[in-house]
């Protein structure tokens, strides 16, 4: 069956279900957002023009949500309690619903039992029973849910499950047997997915699949009037509890100086003891009363916390510039509370790596808190500087609607993975040294085109310096890391093309390989596909790295991808 665009999204606030805060919060969202969907739509249903959609049968199931998991969010949602997950939950339900895709939606046990076959009071199903969905979005929560109460299905329908995660899974913590015997611990387990399964909020690796939500988009009319009405000398602080403006007297007397602040920290009956009196708090605003808050002020302030959620982007999209502090040194699971126990190392170099990288100056300024000085400069520069209101493409309802698409026709994990080491399924490489000699490209007139996705052809391979990790290397070419690439470059040949002098070469399990060791001179070979990585690095190896092209404001998708 195709899939047909739908712009009428009130059959999807029924499926949403209702009761709790947190679907309330959801529901109002994904109304509010109905026209930008519906236009969306249309736009991208010309881009596709007659590329055949198939619809698929999708089951999502928001585990956090559960009762059996605790849901402590749903309580909190009016009491400042995060809410960027509740933001991508309705956008993701908004996506699949808008692309046309058979939709069932459940937040509680009992609710994924009944849609999965299992009798409701049986704790498992110990059979194989045929599973209804073609694909399942859940989230870690729900995986585990999912493997208490499926039974032996889990194990076969497993390739049809993605992770919303939004922090990220690297591979090393992903695989079982790895991960435990190189400590690489979390508090999540080991499901030995396909990396590209778990589904982040930003793109943080590109082991993972970004998925992302989207922010508010603005019209011309819209950026004009906003432009004129701006409030030079206002700002927001970014944060909603009250924790975060501990300690930060002497940026906000600093701050002060300047601008009239504002903050929207939930309170009870009186202002919470850390908000000093001469900030305008308004309380914890229904989003679009924020929206209009942001309209108006000129800078959105960070002081540390929260890390990488989406109220940054609506600020930035609203016209306003965004301060935020550098974290020297990075915060990570190694040193940091917060993602300690989180499946991932990455290094995390400001309070939101997404804006700084990606965005950047004029809408983005990261310095160094600890130094005053900067700090205050940086304040009187902000506010002489005029910006435009900016959105990434991938954050608008289109790019967002384009990703899932390139995702639900494209991505297949249930069909066996290729062996890491190519033998004899690659009789002649299909690469060839650049004219420059610096990196290895898909040779023009090879025969072995794969039909993977992305398509092989966009793939170059570049040895990394010592101590990089691939991530890092392909984004110092203008290029994105790319691991679906990686068995095409674990083989000797492609050492040898890149004019690496192996004196041996050996194959085993680890997620820095395919890699080069200088001392000893030894090139390795990865044993296991399941821990290709591009995240990783180590100052023993040279890592050979697959990168590829992608297009501007949509990093997931290379130029021929679609
Ligand atoms: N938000 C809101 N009212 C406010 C402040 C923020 O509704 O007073 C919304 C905001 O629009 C954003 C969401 O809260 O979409 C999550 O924002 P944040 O970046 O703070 O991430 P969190 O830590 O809540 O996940």
């Amino acid at each position: 069956v195709q899939a047909v665009f739908r712009s009428n999204l009130s059959h999807l606030l029924d499926l949403m279900g209702s009761g709790k805060e947190s679907l309330i919060f959801m529901k109002k969202r994904t109304k509010r957002l109905t026209a930008q969907w519906a236009l969306a739509a249309q736009r991208l249903a010309q881009k596709l023009g007659a590329t055949r959609r198939d619809q698929k049968q999708i089951l999502v199931h928001i585990g956090f949500l559960t009762e059996e998991s605790g849901d402590v969010f749903s309580p909190r949602v009016l009491k400042g309690g995060p809410l960027g997950e509740m933001v991508q939950w309705a956008d993701i339900l908004a996506a699949l619903y808008v692309l046309g895709h058979g939709l069932r939606v459940t937040v509680s046990l009992k609710e994924l039992q009944s849609n999965l076959g299992v009798p409701p009071g049986r704790g498992s199903c110990p059979l194989t029973m045929p599973l209804p969905f073609d694909l399942i979005y859940t989230d870690y929560h729900g995986l585990q849910q999912m493997k208490q109460h499926m039974g032996l299905s889990f194990k076969k329908y497993r390739c049809r499950i993605r992770v919303i995660d939004t922090f990220g899974t690297e591979p090393a913590y992903n695989h079982e047997e790895y991960a435990t015997l190189h400590g690489y611990r979390t508090n999540w387990g080991y499901w030995n997915l396909n990396p590209k399964q778990f589904m982040t909020m930003f793109p943080h690796t590109p082991d993972n699949s970004f998925m992302g939500f989207v922010s508010e988009e603005l019209n011309e009319t819209e950026k004009q009037l906003i432009k004129g009405g701006k409030a030079s000398n206002m700002a927001v602080v970014y944060g909603k509890e009250a924790s975060i403006w501990k300690g930060k007297e002497k940026f906000l007397g600093i701050l002060n100086k300047y601008m009239e602040i504002h903050g929207t920290v939930y309170y009870e009956s009186q202002r919470p003891p850390e908000v000093p009196a001469f900030v305008k708090n308004h309380g914890l605003l229904p989003q679009p009363e924020f929206q209009q808050l942001l309209r108006k002020a000129k800078l959105f302030i960070g002081f540390g916390f929260p890390y990488e959620g989406p109220a940054p982007l609506e600020a930035i999209a609203n016209g306003c510039i965004f301060l935020q502090s550098r974290f020297s040194p990075p915060h990570s699971s190694l040193n940091h509370e917060f993602f300690r126990g989180k499946p991932t190392s990455r290094e995390v170099f400001s309070q939101h790596p997404y804006a700084e990288n990606f965005i950047g100056k004029p809408h983005v300024w990261t310095v160094d808190y600890n130094n005053s000085e900067e700090f205050e400069a940086a304040i009187k520069a902000i506010m002489r500087t005029q910006v435009d209101p900016y959105l990434p493409y991938e954050y608008t309802c289109e790019g967002m609607l384009e990703r899932i698409h390139a995702y639900i026709q494209h991505q297949d994990f249930c069909i066996a993975p290729g062996p890491a080491l190519p033998g004899a399924h690659t009789p002649q490489s299909p690469f060839v040294l650049a004219p420059n000699a610096t990196h290895l490209e898909w040779a023009r007139n090879a025969s072995l085109a794969p039909a993977a996705w992305p398509p092989a052809r966009s793939l170059r391979a570049w040895l990394a310096a010592p101590g990089k990790a691939c991530t890092d290397t392909c984004l110092d070419h203008g290029l994105i890391c790319e691991p679906s690439f990686f068995p095409f470059l674990n083989s000797q040949d492609a050492f040898l093309k890149l004019q690496v002098p192996c004196d041996s070469t050996e194959s085993e399990m680890n997620h820095l390989y395919p890699a080069f060791a200088q001392p000893g001179q030894e090139c390795y070979l990865q044993k296991e596909p399941l821990l290709f990585s591009c995240a990783g690095s180590n100052s023993k190896y040279r890592r050979l790295c697959p990168c590829r092209d992608f297009r501007k404001g949509q990093v997931a998708l290379c130029q021929g991808c679609l």
